[in-house]
């Protein structure tokens, strides 16, 4: 049953299919900050604190110009959002999405701080992201928006100060070019500036699996407590990106039946199991699913893939997919979160009251700044360490990370989105009590 160590494959081109979905209008920032509320009141810990942490330290935002293919000059909008350093340098993804917006990246902040303390890696919070859509793009025209994005915030960013990683449109190539524009603008190569970087660069094995990777090894963990067998386990995964596409590799390899699988367009089922290969390769030929290449599978929407007839249901797309509306028709027995905030308080609580187990989000999918760390690490010391290290390094971390939320749950009574949030800023927030208040 155990994932050997060892590449799982690339799930190809990074999804420039066309998105005919948008992400609900709920803020995700009013979702993180009632999180802070909601486990402050089980921490000892002063109100001045608690307001501070529902803050970010910094917002950067820079309006830069680009010139496209066609020869015109575009003004694009990037956010490099910095929420808390208490436990070491910033760090987080890089989205570049239509979508993406002052509050998007805020919420998305606040949730990196509470991971890399949930996993107790040394790294505060921060996420960034440029208002695009990469699918009506050119590669030379991602190229330039990034690098002139780096350049802008370039400042505010590096080995000791902020570290940005992949997020969603967003992968190894960006970070490429994004190392080589800070080095640039150093004068010297800087690999440590960024994670999630191309192997030939610095980056590190196993990355690019890490996050899916952290997914399956607490999603097993969840199975135990649960009594669920793995083998044969019916999954339905939203999302088919670095997340949802590799994550459902790992279940299938495990014995698991993923029976749905989505991108932004809508996705396949098959009652008894997708080949996910098969999709996956298809996804990356045409950039999107199609029932008559892959084969025994029928289309579903993505609302249906939600609400399917399932063991565990893994999001692993955007914020706010489960919400109050949709949350009475979930019936998973176990939803494992590999997107950041797919699922609304009011959602949450439903779920919680249904008796649907939840491994949330920053325990969920830490995998991949717990590998950002190592990546870091390695990058510092200018050494490096083979896969079969990076993933059993990461494999304890997320055992540890899942018995000690779980714990938490247990003593004090709650469901794990709690536990993991006591957990999380619990740290963060005695961390503050001992740097103090300057000046
Ligand atoms: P990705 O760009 O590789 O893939 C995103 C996937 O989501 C694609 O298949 C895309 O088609 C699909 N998608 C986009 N919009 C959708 C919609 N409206 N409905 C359904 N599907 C939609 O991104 P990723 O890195 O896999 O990130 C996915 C999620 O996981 C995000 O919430 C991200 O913040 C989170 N996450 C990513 C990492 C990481 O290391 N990449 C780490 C932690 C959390």
């Amino acid at each position: 049953m155990a994932v050997q160590a060892g590449a799982i494959g690339s799930v190809g081109r990074h999804n420039i299919e066309e998105d005919q979905m948008t992400t609900k209008k709920i803020n995700p920032v009013e979702t993180a900050t009632k999180q802070v509320e909601l486990a402050g009141k089980y921490l000892d810990v002063d109100d001045g604190i608690l307001e501070k942490i529902k803050y970010t330290q910094r917002d950067i935002i820079v309006h830069f110009p680009v010139k496209m293919d066609d020869g015109k000059v575009r003004i694009f909008t990037g956010y490099r959002i910095q929420h808390n350093d208490t436990r070491g340098p910033f760090k987080g993804g890089l989205r570049y999405h239509p979508d993406v917006d002052l509050d998007e990246v805020r919420a998305l902040a606040m949730w990196m701080t509470w991971k890399s303390a949930v996993v107790n890696i040394p790294f505060g919070g921060a996420k960034g992201g440029v208002n695009c859509n990469p699918k009506e793009l050119s590669s030379g025209e991602l190229e330039r928006i990034t690098r002139r994005f780096t350049w802008e915030i370039s400042s505010f960013i590096g080995p000791e100060r902020d570290i940005p990683a992949p997020d969603v449109y967003t992968n190894p190539q960006v970070m490429a070019w994004i190392m080589d524009t800070y080095s640039i603008r150093k004068g010297y190569a800087v690999p440590g500036v960024v994670t999630g970087k191309p192997i030939e660069l610095g980056g590190s094995l196993g990355r690019y699996e890490a996050t899916a990777r952290g997914v399956f090894v607490t999603a097993v963990e969840a199975m135990k407590h649960l009594n669920l067998p793995v083998q044969g386990a019916r999954v339905a995964i939203q999302g088919a990106g670095n997340v949802g596409g590799v994550a459902a590799r790992f279940f299938e390899r495990a014995g698991a039946r993923v029976i749905a699988i989505s991108d932004s367009r809508g996705g396949l089922y098959n009652p008894k199991s997708l080949k996910i290969d098969k999709a996956l390769e298809c996804k990356d030929r045409y950039s999107c699913f199609l029932e008559q290449e892959v084969g025994e599978a029928e289309t579903i929407t993505n609302e249906e893939l939600l609400e399917m007839d399932c063991d565990m249901l893994v999001p692993c797309a955007l914020e706010s997919q489960i919400t109050g509306e949709n949350a009475p028709k979930v019936k998973c027995r176990l939803l494992v979160e590999g997107a950041n905030g797919p699922t609304t308080p009011e959602a949450d609580d439903i779920l919680s009251d249904r008796g649907i187990f939840t491994v949330p989000d920053i325990l969920a999918n830490a995998g991949g700044v717990t590998v950002s760390y190592f990546e870091w690490v390695q990058n510092l010391q200018e050494l490096f360490w083979n896969e079969e290290e990076v993933s059993a390094r990461l494999t304890t971390i997320m055992t540890r990370s899942f018995s000690e939320v779980l714990r938490i749950s247990q003593e004090r009574k709650v469901n794990m989105r709690i536990a993991a949030l006591i957990l999380g800023i619990g740290r963060v927030v005695e961390a503050m009590k001992l740097r103090g208040l300057f000046p």
